[in-house]
């Protein structure tokens, strides 16, 4: 508990040091192609509604206390509104976006502000309509394993008031102490247990979303069988903010481990990585719960940078292995004969197990702050990408050839088990000589592997120009189309997921 406060303080401070002492270049100077739309630009009328409807406290807009809200997590993108509305109930979000599709006030929904594709904060001077104040957990019924929770929930937070039922969330991320759940569901958020539990598609049983006109779309369901007609709730999972706002959302959340290891490996190639994969699969079985991957590059990140140390010696490749399941006796003899296994024949190198909880939050820190280190590199080119296995680590090698002398930093690390690479490349400032360089042949590569140009960021700002390498064009044009359907002025998010 101490130590992931202390990782939320440290994630918020990283926050408040890159908006306000190196404050990126503004988005429409970095991507002048982009051309605001038609809306209206804000008025004192307009800002007189909002504050007579919420009060002054929950207006924000002066230029300083908005900055934070339009500077995303890796500083890639910066926006310039001057306005920030925190409401507390759906019918606040309802009146708040009937006023703004009324007078054409481009809206950017905000929840933790940790999204990595630049899809949290306004491009231009979109009103910024933040969930932060409607965080109240409505019920938890430790018997179905159902939360019902207000969209601005904090993920740790959640996992700590289902702890005490005997529950948990069926995901989580290295954002937890920051991210909040309806922007885990809009982005349909992936992680560590996506393995064990799967996305969620499968664990959001149920949604209320306001939609761009104000309208409440009530589906919050709370029952795990429930097939009446079409099922809207899935609009609302993934579609980061263009078709709707979030505002409460109901979640199958499993029992929580009784029995808990972690195991950390160092490897000597690629292939040992996977071998050790399919071998714990195998062996395993229903108690693996992670299965992670991370190069020399991103252990060094965080070695380096926020001075962690790793339990073993130094190596190419490394594994987070995590086990759980509600019989201590059964797991321990499952994870040692693995262990036997994979050591004796070769495959790992060496490596530590420990169901002590300060050393497995230590080992987890190693994989889950390496975004957070690589900020202090300079400035970040991120990829988030889906691979077909055998080329998951193909693209760095790739990378590293084609950037020579260009990048600091080329790093892999990802969810092995779910094919997930995060591809980093660091530079000590943004280049756009570097961008083009890596865009879009990151892409291209990608698309001729049969891979997802995003595995479980989202599309965000960053990546319309490319989700055609990985949609066909009817299903964009279907998506347009719903889009069009639910938001036709397109106030809510407009610039992001849709090519332009
Ligand atoms: C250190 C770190 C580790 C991460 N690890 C992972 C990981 O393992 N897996 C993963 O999938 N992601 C990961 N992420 C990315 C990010 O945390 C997730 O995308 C997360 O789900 C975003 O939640 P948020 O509340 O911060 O949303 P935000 O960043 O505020 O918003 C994300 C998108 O959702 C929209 N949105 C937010 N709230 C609502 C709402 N209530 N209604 C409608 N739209 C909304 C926004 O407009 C935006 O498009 C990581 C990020 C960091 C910084």
């Amino acid at each position: 508990m101490f130590s992931s406060l202390n990782r939320a303080r440290s994630l918020l401070s990283l926050i408040r040091y890159y908006s306000s002492e190196v404050l990126p270049q503004l988005t429409k100077d970095r991507y002048p192609n982009i051309k605001r739309g038609n809306y209206a630009v804000l008025t004192q009328d307009h800002l007189q509604y909002f504050v007579d409807l919420l009060g002054r406290n929950r207006v924000l807009n002066d230029p300083s206390d908005c900055e934070t809200y339009n500077i995303d997590f890796i500083k890639s993108v910066r926006g310039y509104s001057q306005c920030v509305l925190k409401p507390q109930t759906t019918e606040e979000v309802s009146k708040i976006l009937s006023f703004c599709d009324e007078h054409r006030l481009a809206v950017c929904p905000q929840g933790g502000n940790t999204g990595l594709v630049g899809g949290s904060v306004p491009v231009f001077d979109e009103v910024i309509l933040s969930t932060t104040l409607m965080n109240k957990i409505i019920s938890i019924d430790d018997i179905s394993g159902v939360l019902v929770c207000e969209a601005g929930c904090i993920l740790e937070e959640l996992e700590h008031a289902l702890g005490e039922q005997g529950l948990m969330m069926p995901l989580d991320l290295g954002a937890k102490g920051s991210c909040r759940i309806g922007g885990n569901v809009s982005t349909n958020a992936g992680g560590l247990r996506l393995i064990r539990y799967g996305n969620l598609h499968g664990n959001v049983l149920g949604v209320e979303a306001v939609k761009a006109n104000g309208q409440i779309i009530d589906c919050l369901s709370t029952l795990k069988k429930d097939n009446t007609g079409y099922h809207l709730k899935h609009l609302f999972i993934g579609s980061e903010g263009t078709l709707g706002v979030v505002t409460k959302v109901v979640i199958h959340c499993p029992q929580k481990p009784t029995s808990l290891s972690l195991a950390f490996f160092g490897l000597e190639s690629f292939d040992n990585i996977l071998s050790t994969f399919k071998r714990a699969k195998k062996e395993l079985g229903e108690i693996l719960s992670s299965c992670e991957m991370l190069d020399a590059q991103s252990l060094n990140v965080v070695k380096t940078h926020l001075k962690l140390k790793s339990p073993i010696d130094d190596y190419p490749y490394y594994m987070v292995i995590e086990t759980s399941g509600s019989n201590e006796q059964h797991d321990e003899e499952k994870l040692n004969r693995f262990l036997e296994g994979v050591m004796g024949d070769g495959l790992v190198m060496d490596g530590t197990v420990t169901n002590e909880p300060g050393k497995m939050r230590s080992i987890w820190d190693l994989r889950e702050r390496i975004t957070e280190a690589l900020m202090y590199d300079g400035y970040l080119y991120k990829y988030d990408i889906s691979l077909p296995i055998k080329d998951f680590y193909s693209l760095i090698p790739k990378m590293i050839e084609r950037l020579g002398s260009d990048a600091t930093r080329i790093s892999g690390y990802g969810h092995i088990g779910d094919g997930n690479i995060h591809l980093n490349i660091s530079v000590p400032k943004f280049r756009q000589d570097v961008l083009k360089k890596i865009e879009p042949y990151v892409y291209e590569l990608t698309s001729q592997l049969k891979g997802s140009v995003s595995a479980e960021h989202g599309v965000g700002f960053r990546k319309p120009p490319y989700i055609h390498y990985s949609k066909s064009q009817n299903s964009i044009d279907l998506m347009k189309d719903l889009k069009k359907m639910m938001d036709p002025n397109n106030i809510l998010n407009p610039y992001k997921v849709l090519p332009f």
